[in-house]
């Protein structure tokens, strides 16, 4: 899960982006509206933590340049704590949601949580698939009743492909949203997660397609949630 923090408070986006990278998110951090307008252009994120007062370009402007370039990533607003009207600007510009400073990072890291899961048309915070339960507030996974023993990168490799479960998701897609542009993955790196998940939930979960990528396929009839 790959996140861009814009934030030009060097200790606060310094605090922000260490709380989520423990919670095992990537993490890209602008700190000011125009290269996080050049992140956001650049590459896929799966939800974007923007300050409003920001440098060169303040986060509302950032935000509609976003959005009228099509990019619908889910957008949580930091603003100062009397500015009624920047939220109200920033809620009818794009924003999915707000958060007023000072803010607790476990409160921000659970609205994040929220936002990407409505954005991917969950109402239960929980993906239900065959035999597994995966929370992503608690990063388990229960297979069977059991919780099964699981690294970060597996955890969210699988997520991605339960949340897009019927569509292939290629090698590159899972990559991106495993590492930052820093860090430079072997080749094989996500076919090494693959195969350890298939060894600790089946094999039968995660199919190959040659060529492609990887996919979970559809369940017959959907237990996605109605809970
Ligand atoms: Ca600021």
């Amino acid at each position: 899960m790959r996140i861009l923090l814009v934030e030009d408070d060097l200790i606060l986006g310094d605090g922000i982006k260490a709380g989520l990278e423990q919670d095992g998110y990537v993490v890209e951090w602008a700190q000011d509206g125009v290269s996080a307008e050049r992140f956001a252009n650049a590459m896929p994120f799966d939800a974007v933590v923007l300050d409003i007062g920001l440098p060169k370009q303040d986060g509302i402007t950032t935000l509609m340049h976003m959005r009228k370039n099509n990019i619908n990533t889910p957008v949580l607003l930091l603003t100062a704590r009397d500015t009624v009207q920047d939220r109200i600007t920033g809620l009818d510009s794009g924003a999915d949601d707000y958060l007023i400073k000072p803010f607790d990072l476990d409160e921000l890291c659970a609205r994040l949580r929220a936002l990407m899961r409505r954005h991917s048309g969950r109402a239960s915070p929980e993906i239900r698939y065959r035999d597994i339960i995966l929370n992503p507030a608690s990063h388990t996974i229960v297979q069977n009743g059991k919780i099964v023993d699981i690294t970060a990168r597996e955890f969210f490799i699988l997520q991605a492909l339960l949340e897009n479960s019927g569509r292939v998701l290629s090698r590159g897609q899972l990559e991106e949203s495993l590492y930052s542009r820093d860090e430079n993955p072997d080749s094989n790196t996500v076919e090494v997660h693959i195969h350890k998940l298939r060894k600790k939930l089946g094999k039968d979960i995660i199919n190959t397609v040659r060529g492609v990528g990887y996919i979970v396929k559809k369940e017959e009839r959907s237990r996605l949630d109605v809970s």
